[in-house]
Formats: structure tokens, C-alpha cells, sequence
């Protein structure tokens, strides 16, 4: 595997894998890596292969904490940071290229420049976290003119910021393809997530009532009942159960305006805090 820390390792890094392969595919992570984030890079691997055919395709990944999507009183400073262990994980998983920017490298002294988001960045976590997607899409931008991949993955986990940067990515024309992978998720139906390691053994035994929640909200609307009984019987499960529900919501799939009509176009989103880690998750709402 490739190890690039300067834009100047990345294009050499680049330009070889696309003389060997053809095709490249990004998966942009934060780091501390978990089996979410590896199956983003075998769908980048199937990604990669349809747009490069006939040449084996190459899959690089990101590994910036974006201090810019982080509020003032957020996590950054705390957020769980493991180079070596992500490495070993990134090479075990066939990964081409790491791309491991520095601070000055993405924020250059004197920058200037941010990208304004609206539509879909407007409500949910863009409102629970004023600035947020306008660090990601920022940032997502900047690794997108650095890589130049043919294809980005996703994961579905965070659906809402999938959203945003497919809007951004037509709204800019931007020449990649925007891919999202299903949300991967420990035995009991908890989403992983790199944060899941602050919950305490008697929150992490609570926390998969978040995904309990979001699948029953769906089998009653499924059953007939109205998106609104369905969901304030969902929040009332989570607050009698300590959680603190910042929303849970039936969404339009791309715009995230709500809706109370269930089906393929729709989305059952949830944020809700537990102790001090505030977890999100979503559904397919039929
Ligand atoms: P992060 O490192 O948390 O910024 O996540 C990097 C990418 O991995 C994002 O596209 C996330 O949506 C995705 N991701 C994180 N957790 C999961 C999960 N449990 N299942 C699928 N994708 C995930």
C-alpha cells in the first residue's frame, strides 16, 4: 500500500495507480477505523472495477479529522485517533493508497475559501450542528480535486451528509461518481461507529434500541399507523429508555424535508444522545 502525506507523494501516488489500474475509487474517513468503514472499501473495489474495466481497479483511502466540521464545544480535540492501527487495517484490506493530509495541507495559511451548503444540509444534524456540513463538504471538495477518483463511497450510516455531497457534487459538477454503502452494524443491530467506544457496558447495552426503535416506527407504519403516532411512540420509547432524542424523523430520501408518507422515497432518520455520545442512525422507511 501507498502512504502519501504531501501533495506531492499523492500525485505520484496517483499518477502510478492509474498508469497500473485505470480506475480509482476513494473511500474519506476520519480514521479510527471499524468494519464500516472497511466494507466502504470493497464497494469502492466493485465501484472502481465498473468504471475501469478491463484493468484490476485501484481503491485509495482518506484519513483526516476535519477540525472545520467540528463545533466549538464538539469533540475534535477528543476524537479517537489510531494511525498505525488504521494503516495495518487499510493494508490488510487490499487498500491501494492512504492519503493522510496534515492540517496546513488541507488549510492551507491564507485560505479563503468554504462551500456554502443548502437543500438538504438545512435541517437535522445541519441544525443540531451549525457549520457542520460545511466543513464536510469543504473538505470533501479539496480531497476530490487532490485524488481525482472516478467514484467516492459513502456509507449510508450518515445519510444526511450523503445527501449533501451528492448535491454538491451535481450542483458543482464535479466529475465523480457519489456512491452510498449500506450501514454496517455490530450483532445487536447497533450501527458502528468510530464514537461507539466512549459508550459505557451499560449504555452499549442500551444503545441498540436506537436501530430497535427506528425498525419498529417502520413495521407500524407498515401496520397502517400514521408517521406521527409512529414516531412519538418511538421517542417516548427512547426517553423512558435515557436517551436524549434530538430527532426522529421520516425524511424525503434526497431532500430530507419532512414527509409522512412511508415508502422507497423515504427515510426513518434518528439522533439521539446516550450519556455523553450522541449516536446516529437510519432506515429505509418500507
Ligand atoms: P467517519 O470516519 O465517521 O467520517 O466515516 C467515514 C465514512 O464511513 C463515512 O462515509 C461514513 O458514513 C462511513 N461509515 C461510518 N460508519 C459506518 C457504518 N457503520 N456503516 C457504513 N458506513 C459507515
Amino acid at each position: 500500500m501507498l502512504i502519501a502525506r504531501t501533495r506531492e507523494e499523492l500525485a505520484d501516488a496517483v499518477t502510478a495507480l492509474r498508469a497500473r489500474h485505470g480506475g480509482l475509487a476513494l473511500v474519506p474517513t476520519m480514521g479510527a477505523l471499524h468494519a464500516g468503514h472497511l466494507t466502504l472499501l470493497s464497494v469502492a473495489r466493485e465501484t472502481a472495477r465498473a468504471v475501469s474495466q478491463p484493468a484490476a481497479p485501484a481503491v485509495a483511502a482518506s484519513i483526516f479529522v476535519n477540525p472545520t466540521q467540528f463545533g466549538p464545544l464538539e469533540d475534535f480535540g477528543r476524537y479517537p485517533r489510531d494511525e498505525a492501527g488504521d494503516l495495518g487495517k487499510l493494508a490488510d484490506a487490499g487498500c491501494d493508497l492512504a492519503w493522510l493530509p496534515d492540517v496546513s495541507v488541507m488549510y492551507p495559511a491564507g485560505d479563503a475559501t468554504f462551500i456554502e451548503v443548502g437543500g438538504p444540509a438545512l435541517g437535522w444534524e445541519g441544525a443540531a450542528r451549525p457549520g457542520h456540513f460545511r466543513g464536510v463538504a469543504t473538505v470533501v471538495a479539496k480531497l476530490f480535486g487532490q485524488v481525482r477518483p472516478d467514484a467516492a463511497v459513502f456509507g449510508d450510516k450518515d445519510w444526511q451528509q450523503l445527501q449533501v455531497i451528492r448535491r454538491m457534487a451535481a450542483d458543482l459538477s464535479l466529475p465523480v461518481r457519489v456512491i452510498g454503502a449500506p450501514v454496517v452494524r455490530a450483532a445487536d443491530g447497533l450501527a458502528m461507529s468510530s464514537r461507539n467506544r466512549f459508550l459505557t457496558p451499560p449504555e452499549k447495552a442500551r444503545a441498540p434500541l436506537l436501530y430497535a426503535v427506528l425498525c419498529a416506527a417502520r413495521d407500524a407504519m407498515a401496520g397502517g399507523q400514521s408517521a406521527g403516532d409512529a414516531l412519538t411512540a418511538g421517542r417516548d420509547r427512547l426517553e423512558e429508555n435515557g436517551f436524549v432524542t434530538d430527532y426522529l424523523a421520516l425524511v424525503e430520501n434526497a431532500t430530507l424535508l419532512q414527509t409522512d408518507r412511508a415508502g422507497a422515497g423515504a427515510r426513518l432518520i434518528a439522533a439521539a444522545r446516550l450519556g455523553g455520545v450522541r449516536l446516529l442512525d437510519n432506515i429505509a422507511s418500507a
